[in-house]
């Protein structure tokens, strides 16, 4: 045998090869592809699926602190305060949040200088790490006022204009109103509004009427609104209510006042505009949860004793506790 013969043997012997493989590699192929298919169908694989990031939670707290506000926005990385109730409800406040694990907060807004906001903010500065404090500048000359300046260091202060705004997280909130033009200090109340994606809340203090006219052109169309004043007849006009279209109002409120609040004409108006309400005195504690696309609402309905303990002003307070001890002394 030549050597041209050999090498065109061999190169037959090595196409031969070559195409046997790739017969091979092709019906392998196909039976990889249909064992594949079989496997998907049954389930035995798993779908391939996007990965998708859980939309972050945000919860606001209207705590209850029987005549006063209280509202603590809770989110993963910066929360918020907005007042403190009345003097001696900071600690109510500072064990609600010790509950939720809460170690600082990263805004205290102290809407205006009426003691059922600023009362318990002496509390609060003092139990917990605060960064920045907002109020709306107007002085006083009460105890109230006095003992939560005290508490305040320049740096941590903030007066803000209308429309500063910032983040807690990825949720934004704004400020609709901060002046204080009235003499009445209701209506100086910082305004905040808060959104988090398709879901706003309005937090509005105790800005009654002629307050709230003053924001009326803003786009303060929201899903939650804190009722302003506790209810009071004086707010929350039809105006009001027809620009803002809440779907839920909550009333921050004691269950016996000596306002009489909420007034009947204020619910009147929140009813007749199909809004569902909440009330402290009613539902305790009041929280609101979103993630952005849709809202779910709890409560925690308190024992009743602690109930009338907590609201009571202090003539009712006084028969109610001879009443308990008159029953303690019966037996009762
Ligand atoms: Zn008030």
């Amino acid at each position: 045998m030549n050597a041209s013969r050999f090498y065109l043997i061999y190169l037959e012997n090595v196409l031969d090869f070559l195409v046997s493989t790739l017969i091979l590699l092709s019906y392998a192929m196909k039976e990889i592809k249909i064992l594949l298919i079989i496997l998907f169908f049954s389930g035995c694989l798993p779908i391939p699926q996007q990965k998708r990031a859980a939309p972050m939670e945000i919860s606001v707290h209207f705590i209850n602190v029987g005549q006063g506000d209280a509202i603590f926005i809770d989110t993963a990385k910066d929360d918020m305060l907005i007042d403190c109730g009345n003097n001696g409800k900071g600690g109510v406040i500072l064990d609600y949040l010790q509950d939720l694990g809460v170690q600082d907060i990263k805004y205290l807004v102290i809407t205006h200088i009426h003691p059922d906001h600023i009362g318990g903010c002496d509390e609060i500065l003092r139990g917990i790490i605060v960064d920045k404090v907002l109020m709306d500048g107007q002085g006083d000359r009460s105890d109230s006022y006095r003992d939560v300046i005290k508490e305040i260091d320049i740096e941590e202060l903030i007066i803000p204009e209308t429309g500063y705004d910032s983040s807690l997280d990825s949720a934004r909130w704004e400020v609709l109103k901060a002046n204080i033009d009235s003499n009445n200090p209701n209506e100086n109340s910082i305004v905040i509004r808060l959104i988090y994606g398709d879901i706003g809340f309005l937090f509005t203090g105790d800005c009654d009427e002629a307050c709230e006219d003053e924001f009326l052109d803003d786009d303060i169309d929201v899903e939650v609104l804190k009722v302003a004043h506790h209810g009071c007849k004086d707010g929350t006009d039809n105006d009001f209510l027809q620009k803002t279209t809440p779907e839920i109002a909550i009333i921050q409120v004691a269950a016996i006042n000596k306002f009489g609040k909420p007034h009947q004409e204020c619910i009147d108006r929140l009813e007749a505009a199909g809004v569902k309400i909440y009330r402290n005195d009613l539902n305790g504690n009041i929280i609101v949860k979103t993630n952005g696309n849709k809202y779910t609402v709890e409560t925690t309905l308190p024992l009743l004793k602690q109930r009338f303990k907590d609201s009571l002003n202090s003539r009712t307070r006084g028969v109610l506790e001879s009443m308990s001890i008159f029953r303690e002394n019966s037996g009762n």
